[in-house]
């Protein structure tokens, strides 16, 4: 029980990477490049492993950006052709690429990196990749024009990859889902069939992470927009509970989303934020047992699964190492008080 895991990923070393940023340029190429993401990839392994989180990831060392990075393999997409959009209903400017044609994933685009990954730990792994709708919202398009069937086409893709990394052996597939907390409507509309639609007939655990986004000023500018209570998940938690995702991973610490809506998640399991990624404030373990506890109203113990509230990767990569000490420490705290 209290099994601890994180969104997905931590900062890059400096040595492969621009710090610091969302969209780092790499600093090695070729042979290099790809030697130099397979150690990132090692040093993240054990950056969790000894700091005793029980679910680890790549630290998604190996991608530029949590959407793009799959989308680096998927045909219809001129990646020449950059457009300046707005995203999440205009919350902030992006260059992204533009679909030009049907979408198809041309061939594996995680797999060495999941077998490279499996078989350098003993942990139970988790692989993450953006949900349909997300990609929808970071792309521009010239060629679908309608957003629903655009999600459906990424979330065949989506699919192919994910039985492959099934395949491979990882344990937890989670679909990152940004966009939900912003499109209610589309949410219902279409946002959860192609959740599903990517989630279809797997082995692994299925996941889908939904936040508020990582710390960078357009994001905390828009949360200041929401009031003194975040309700965001009150629609599409409903929906969720009904839906074939085994895992929901949410925001918690230090938001403003209120607890109570934990209880919409009946019957699964919820990955509650209890590290907070827009400060650099390391938390104590006792505050996140607080935040643990505080889950335990409305999610029990077996079902919880303390985790961050989104990615890590813009951190201070020691900042990160603190905070996944803090986490596995405070998880271990409340164990302990439940005599575990
Ligand atoms: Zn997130």
């Amino acid at each position: 029980m209290l099994r601890t895991t994180i969104a997905g990923s931590l900062p890059k070393p400096g040595w492969l990477a621009e710090t610091e940023k969302l969209w780092p340029g790499w600093r090695l190429e070729g042979a290099a490049l790809a030697e130099g993401k397979r150690d990132a990839i090692l040093a993240a392994l054990k950056l969790q492993e000894s700091a005793g989180i029980d679910i680890v990831t790549d630290g998604e060392q190996p991608r530029q950006h949590f959407v793009h990075g799959f989308l680096e393999k998927v045909a219809g997409i001129d990646f020449q052709k950059r457009q300046t959009i707005g995203i999440r209903k205009d919350r902030y400017k992006a260059v992204c690429p533009t679909v030009t044609g049907p979408v198809r994933r041309s061939g594996s685009v995680h797999g060495d990196e999941v077998r490279f990954a499996r078989a350098n730990t003993k942990h139970a792994l988790k692989f993450t990749l953006p949900g349909p709708m997300t990609i929808v919202d970071t792309l521009a398009d010239e060629h679908y024009r309608d957003r629903g069937a655009m999600a459906m086409a990424f979330a065949e893709a989506l699919n192919q990859e994910a039985r492959d990394l099934d395949a491979a052996g990882v344990e937890f597939i989670q679909f990152d889902e940004p966009a939900f907390n912003v499109y209610a409507d589309e949410v219902a509309e279409w946002g959860i069939a192609a959740l599903e639609r990517a989630a279809s007939g797997l082995k692994a655990t299925t996941a889908v992470h939904i936040c508020y986004g990582y710390g960078i000023k357009a994001n905390t500018d828009w949360k200041e927009t929401l009031g003194s209570q975040w309700r965001q998940y009150e629609s599409v938690f409903p929906l969720l509970a009904r839906s074939s995702i085994a895992q929901v991973s949410l925001e918690s610490i230090h938001s403003k989303v209120p607890l109570e809506l934990m209880g919409l998640l009946k019957g699964k399991d919820v990955l509650v934020g209890a590290i907070d990624i827009a400060s650099n404030a390391v938390e104590t373990p006792d505050e996140v047992a607080g935040a643990i506890r505080a889950a335990m109203k409305y999610v029990a113990p077996e079902k919880l699964y303390p985790c961050t509230n989104c990615g890590m990767a813009p951190m201070p990569r020691e900042v990160a190492a603190a905070k996944l000490r803090a986490l596995a420490a405070g998880a271990a705290l409340v164990r302990g008080e439940l005599g575990r």
